[in-house]
């Protein structure tokens, strides 16, 4: 059995849904994100795991134990929330140990404990500041430590990077991360944040209108994604609208704005009207071979690519060249465009064939 599984996991709000039917299982050692756009359900079924909020039916196991009913703090479970409740009139020392102390732990160890969880959380040396002497995101950080230094067996985090500058937040993805695997601390973090999910997890859950629209490794909720909304919520994708002419074994054949367009399904049951979906990654300039014509509409550099957006027939095409020196051709300039037909993705559009 799982280390922990949510099973039917429903929450209403008078007659409004906020879960609908969850089923969820998190093996023991493995960091899960659930992600998606606000108001999706990420915080209330996280509630519901930390027991802050009942659900309206299902069942809540963790460790092969029903907690569906236990109270929040007999769940052996560490929580750490956007709003990062401190102790005012404790340093920053004494809220990290205070969990520690309640234990009855010894001085020494809960010194070393402290002293690890701030060394991780860059606070080393400020042991002995208060929360109002501290930023926001020092604040945050704390909260993180305190949360660390407790080495619970269940880790809760919602958005707890939130009032991180963007380095800072990247260092403690890849140093959190680190941690929770060398503890082997189970983890569910909540976050919008697709790099930070990317980042950290083993698996996602990506979530759409209170349930879970897919869940599978960072790379495979990239590059399969299962749903129209997964499509198009996890990065920037180009969606072309089509028709399924034929289909054999392994391509279906699409009529594209009047051309036709080979894509492997993947032995999906694609058929009547879909949507192509191609990656601006994935589509490059090209003279030769190319594909399609098109004239380029704005070029924006960001450091490490180049951002295309070209008109062409099938519509607005969002091209990403990697920044290999020289620039690409200016605004108003006709391209070419070249893909691979494997990187081509095809999925019915929304609402069809019980689609999420
Ligand atoms: P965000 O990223 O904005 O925090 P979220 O995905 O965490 O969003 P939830 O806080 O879980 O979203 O809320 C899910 C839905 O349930 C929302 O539509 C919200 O308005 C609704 N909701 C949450 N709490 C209540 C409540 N006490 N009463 C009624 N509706 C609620």
């Amino acid at each position: 059995m799982s280390f922990l599984t949510l099973q039917g996991i429903s929450k209403r709000y008078g007659d409004f849904t906020a879960i609908e039917h969850i089923d969820l299982s998190v093996e023991r050692g493995e960091f899960m994100s659930l992600l998606g756009p606000s108001g999706c359900g990420k915080t209330t079924t996280l509630q519901m795991i930390a027991g802050f909020i009942s659900p309206t039916s299902g069942r809540i196991t963790l460790d092969g134990r029903d907690i569906t009913d236990a109270r929040p703090e007999k769940r052996g479970i560490g929580v750490v929330f956007q709003s990062y409740a401190l102790f005012p009139h404790m340093t920053v020392a004494g809220n990290v140990g205070f969990g520690l102390e309640m234990r009855k732990m010894k001085r020494d160890e809960r010194r070393r404990r402290i002293g690890e969880a701030l060394e991780l959380v860059h606070l080393s040396g400020l042991d002995e500041r208060y929360p109002k002497e501290l930023s926001g995101g020092q604040r945050q950080r704390v909260a993180i430590a305190r949360a660390i230094a407790m080495q619970p067996e269940l880790l809760l985090l919602d958005e707890p990077m939130s009032n991180l500058d963007a380095k800072l937040r990247e260092e403690m993805h890849i140093e959190l991360r680190a941690i929770q695997k060398r503890l082997g601390i189970t983890t569910i973090l909540v976050t919008h944040d697709q790099v930070e999910a990317m980042t950290m997890s083993d698996r996602i859950a990506v979530m759409h209108r209170g349930k879970v629209a897919q869940l599978s490794t960072p790379f495979d909720a990239y590059e399969r994604p299962a749903t129209p909304f997964t499509s198009t919520f996890l990065g920037r994708t180009n969606t072309l609208e089509g028709e399924v002419l034929r289909r054999n074994p392994r391509c279906a054949e699409v009529a594209v704005a009047g051309t036709t367009l080979h894509v492997p399904h993947e032995g999906r049951d694609v058929d009547g009207a879909v949507n192509v979906y191609i990656r601006p990654e994935k589509v490059r300039l090209a003279n030769g071979d190319a594909r399609l014509q098109g004239r380029i509409a704005t070029r924006v550099f960001v450091g490490n690519q180049w951002l295309l957006v070209v008109d062409t027939a099938l519509g607005r095409m969002h091209v990403a060249q990697p920044n290999f020196g020289a620039p690409p051709p200016e605004e108003g300039r006709e391209v070419g465009l070249a893909w691979t037909d494997d990187d081509l993705r095809v999925l019915n559009q929304e609402g069809r064939h019980g689609h999420a």
